[in-house]
Parts: structure tokens; C-alpha cells; sequence
């Protein structure tokens, strides 16, 4: 039985993140702690300019909140065709659209991905997905990492797994869309895969 010191609190809200993060961690000799098994802890805004940014602001905020040493990621969909955009607003994509006040939901921040980018043929979509993991202990950031997954925005949704905007996403070389393949499938290309396997052994080092 792992003792109070390898617990890690996986800090997010969006319930399909947090089970691909927790399936990868799964395998890692640690108590996994959810959101949803602390007091309710008011969402940082996410403010910062980047994907590290923001991982590090949810990162800190939830450990400082807790005493838990915390696992964060913040990640979204790069479209060149778009300037970068959604970036790092992809959750809320089109919330301006649909007068969400937060988040907008997942199929309304793709009906405005597949309107955006109409005037481009499919050689002009290419677009990755990029994700950065932060761990703090308390306010200090102890470990950092980024992935990412080259690929291209298809004009019609297919497959059913995954979240977010998986159903118009193929990784480069590829013929399915994310949201067409398995969960391990998915892991072995993803960036939150990639992210996660480059702090694997870290983390270890970390938790012991
Ligand atoms: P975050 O929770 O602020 O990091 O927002 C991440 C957003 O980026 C999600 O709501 C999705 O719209 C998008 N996103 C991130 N990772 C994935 C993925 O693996 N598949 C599909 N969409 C993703």
C-alpha cells in the first residue's frame, strides 16, 4: 500500500481527460486522487499565454489548495490555416457563438472548427494537437512536459471515441481519426501520450 507521500491529485475538470490521464498513470505504483475526491477548489483562470502556462497556474493553484502533490495538463488543437487558433482557447472555442459562459460543449467548438476553415482545401488543414503537463508541490513546479501530434483537420466528422475535436483530427501518416481508434491506439500517438511518457521516470523519482 503506497503510503500518503505517492499521492497524486490529477487536477481536471474534463471528465475524458482525466480518464485517458488516469489510465496512463494506472500503471505507476501511486494513489490516484480525482477533483472529485477533494472539497470543491474554485477553477484558476486560465491566463497564461501558453499551454505551459496554464498547466503550471492549474498545477500550482490545486496543489497549494490541497497539499497534494498535483499533476495538471492544458492542451488543444493548432490549426495553421487559422493562425494557430482555437490554441490555447480550445475548450472554449465557440463560446462566443453559443453564449457559454465558460467552456463551450465539444460539438459546437467543432461545427465552428468545420465553418472556419471552409475556404481550405484539404492540404492547406494541417494542425497538431499539443500538451503541456505540469507537477507542482505546493507553488513550486517540480516537473515540466510538452507533447505534440502532427496531423490534419478532415471535413467530416468520423468515429466516436475520444473527446473533444478527435472526429475531425488524423495524425500524420495515418488513416483513422483519433476519434476512430482505440484508447491505447490514441496513447501510443497522442501528445498527452507523448507528454506523459517523457516524465514517466521522473515521476517516480518524484513520488519515492
Ligand atoms: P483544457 O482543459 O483547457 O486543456 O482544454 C483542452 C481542450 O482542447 C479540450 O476541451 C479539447 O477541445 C481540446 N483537446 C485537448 N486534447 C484533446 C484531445 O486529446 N482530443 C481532442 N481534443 C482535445
Amino acid at each position: 500500500m503506497p503510503d500518503a507521500d505517492s499521492t497524486l491529485l490529477v487536477a481536471s475538470s474534463n471528465k475524458k481527460k482525466l480518464a485517458e490521464l488516469v489510465e496512463f498513470l494506472r500503471a505507476t505504483p501511486v494513489t490516484l486522487r480525482s477533483l472529485a475526491d477533494v472539497p470543491a477548489i474554485p477553477e484558476p483562470a486560465e491566463t497564461g499565454a501558453t499551454f505551459a502556462e496554464n498547466a503550471e497556474i492549474k498545477a500550482r493553484a490545486y496543489s497549494s489548495a490541497t497539499g497534494l502533490l498535483t499533476l495538471a495538463d492544458d492542451s488543444g488543437l493548432e490549426v495553421d490555416a487559422l493562425g494557430g487558433a482555437p490554441g490555447v482557447h480550445s475548450a472554449r472555442y465557440a463560446a462566443p457563438e453559443t453564449g457559454a459562459a465558460g467552456n463551450a460543449d465539444d460539438a459546437a467548438n467543432r461545427a465552428k472548427l468545420l465553418r472556419e476553415l471552409e475556404p481550405f482545401a484539404p492540404i492547406r488543414r494541417t494542425a497538431r494537437f499539443r500538451c503541456a503537463i505540469a507537477v507542482a508541490r505546493g507553488s513550486e513546479i517540480v516537473l515540466r512536459a510538452e507533447g505534440r501530434v502532427e496531423g490534419f483537420v478532415i471535413n467530416t466528422e468520423r468515429g466516436s471515441g475520444g473527446f473533444g475535436y478527435d472526429p475531425l483530427f488524423v495524425p500524420l501518416g495515418h488513416k483513422r481519426t483519433f476519434a476512430e481508434m482505440t484508447s491505447d491506439e490514441k496513447a501510443a500517438l497522442s501528445h498527452r501520450g507523448r507528454a506523459l511518457r517523457a516524465i514517466q521516470r521522473e515521476l517516480l523519482r518524484v513520488l519515492a
